[in-house]
């Protein structure tokens, strides 16, 4: 492992750091920065030589022209919930981590044209809860949504659980703000919802996972608060049960159906085993259930009215098993927290290989099949951790050792399992990387996945805005 360097070269660039953003921002002690080092999983720590916190834009700006002269890698940090190592910097100790947390105001809500202007570090329940108190909804949603901040939803293009109905974070964002490479600031805080004005820059900074530039603003989309919601579990016989009843909702619910989640029924036996206080809602198992979650412009009725009818006309096709609604938001949020807990359960229960992938949502029943199949043979007993927002092709594909086996024993099988799963993804034309992005984990397998002409123009991209290499260097490419 390398020592990070002390040298004098380091010592002036700490000094200018320092006198950028006062010595309380600038962190060179090993025990300060120990927190901004963990990966959140808890399974990999890297090295810095700093820590910096700026304030505002204009010192992220200095910060990143000060370390461009240095020519010092930079690590853009935002709540550090990622789950693919892309907020955390590499064992060598060259690089700052410059974490956008200081950048939290709410800059402006402009109700009549439904948006708002928010900084970088902005931590996404504050910004929905703010919208809400505005008398709107900003729909980006996912577990980590108290942790994660939207710089990171943007550069990750978070995904989560009403992207069938609102897009994911590329879709709710029309302009942004982003410090680049050479430290300047690029004011992009358009808030049009039409501007074919050249080439869409905001574009390839969202999704870049802070490798093009550092985003420090962003105007965002926001919607009518629905007047009510309602969620219903729905039991089901199999994976292609699954994409019938979504058919069937869709058509006759439209854009009222906001989110679509299935889950298989070992996932809820490892919620049960691992969170017995959970209740699960039916007396007996069946082997998948989809939870639906569905919003009405109008009233409760109306949006019960709509579900009622959906999944009766789906029991009575044979599609449902059965099925509960909740009856309140208590019941709500307790059938949410069994779709929630599940990589909780997981975690509790050991180590898995994850996948988090995307296909047509048209083939996933096929590829369930077909991908658990290849793995039981070539793993027999092995079990599969499948559930994920079925409604927009995307897929938490995990798979756990058989019974009784061991599950760090099981990791070494990491290698095998992945060409196995990815290699069917590919054949289904679909995407080893649905919503957590690339970051360092998945680099490899981007550049054995995506074509050399898609690899070179990516490459092409990074050299023009990046040419110096110091944004978030082994991330991505
Ligand atoms: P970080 O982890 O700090 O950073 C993520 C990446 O963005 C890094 O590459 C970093 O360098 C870069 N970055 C951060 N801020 C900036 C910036 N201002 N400018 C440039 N680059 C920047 N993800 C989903 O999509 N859907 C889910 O449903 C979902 N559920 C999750 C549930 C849990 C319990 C957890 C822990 C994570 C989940 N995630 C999910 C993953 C994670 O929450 C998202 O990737 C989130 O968008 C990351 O935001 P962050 O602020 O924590 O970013």
């Amino acid at each position: 492992m390398t020592e990070p360097l002390h040298d004098e070269l380091h010592d002036e660039l700490h000094d200018a750091l320092r006198a950028i953003v006062g010595p309380s921002h600038l962190l060179l002690d090993p025990a300060a920065m120990a927190p901004y080092l963990a990966d959140w999983r808890g399974r990999y720590t890297g090295r810095a030589h700093a820590v910096v916190l700026p304030a505002n834009a204009a010192e992220v700006a200095r910060v990143v022209a000060a370390c461009a002269a240095a020519r010092v890698p930079i690590v853009p940090q935002g709540g550090r919930t990622g789950l693919v190592l892309g907020s955390v910097p590499d064992t060598s100790g060259l690089a700052i981590v410059l974490t956008l947390r200081r950048l939290d105001r709410i800059r402006h809500i402009d109700a009549a044209n439904r948006t708002m202007t928010v900084e970088a570090g902005c931590i996404l329940a504050d910004i929905e809860q703010a919208a809400a108190q505005a008398g709107m909804l900003f729909p980006l949603s996912l577990a980590a949504e108290g942790s994660c901040t939207i710089g990171g939803n943007l550069s990750t293009n978070a995904g989560g659980t009403a992207v069938l109905r609102y897009g994911n974070a590329r879709e709710l964002c029309l302009g942004l703000e982003v410090v680049t490479a050479q430290g300047q600031v690029w004011d992009g805080l358009r808030a049009l919802r039409k501007d074919n004005t050249g080439y869409a820059l905001r574009e390839l900074f969202i999704g870049a996972e802070g490798t093009l530039g550092v985003i420090t603003a962003a105007v965002l989309k926001l919607y009518p608060q629905p007047k009510a919601s309602l969620t219903a579990l729905v039991a089901l016989a199999s994976p292609q049960a699954a994409l019938d009843l979504l058919g069937l909702v869709q058509e006759r619910c439209g854009a009222a159906l906001t989110g679509f989640e299935l889950m298989s029924d070992y996932c809820l036996r490892l919620v049960a085993a691992q969170f017995p206080a959970l209740p699960t809602p039916f007396a007996v198992h069946h082997p998948q259930y989809a939870l639906l979650e569905l919003s009405s412009p109008e009233s409760q009725d109306h949006a019960c009215g709509l579900i009622e009818s959906a999944i009766g006309a789906a029991l009575e096709a044979g599609i449902a098993l059965d099925a509960v609604l909740a009856s309140s938001n208590s019941q709500s949020l307790g059938l949410w927290k069994l779709r929630e807990h599940i990589p909780l359960a997981q975690a509790a229960a050991g180590k898995n290989i994850k996948h988090d992938i995307s296909l047509p949502v048209s083939r996933i029943p096929a590829f369930i099949d077909q991908t658990g199949a290849a793995l039981q043979a070539a793993f027999p007993g092995c079990q599969l951790v499948c559930f994920g927002h079925l409604g927009d092709g995307n897929l938490h594909f995990n798979v756990a050792p058989p019974p009784g086996a061991g599950h760090e024993a099981f990791l070494i099988h990491q290698q095998a399992v992945n060409r196995i799963v990815h290699d069917n993804v590919a054949a289904f034309h679909g995407s080893i990387s649905a919503e957590h992005g690339v970051g360092a984990l998945k680099r490899d397998e981007l550049v054995r996945y995506k074509s050399a002409v898609e690899l070179d123009m990516m490459r092409a991209i990074k050299a023009a805005l990046d040419p110096l290499g110091i944004m978030n260097p082994g991330k991505i490419l």
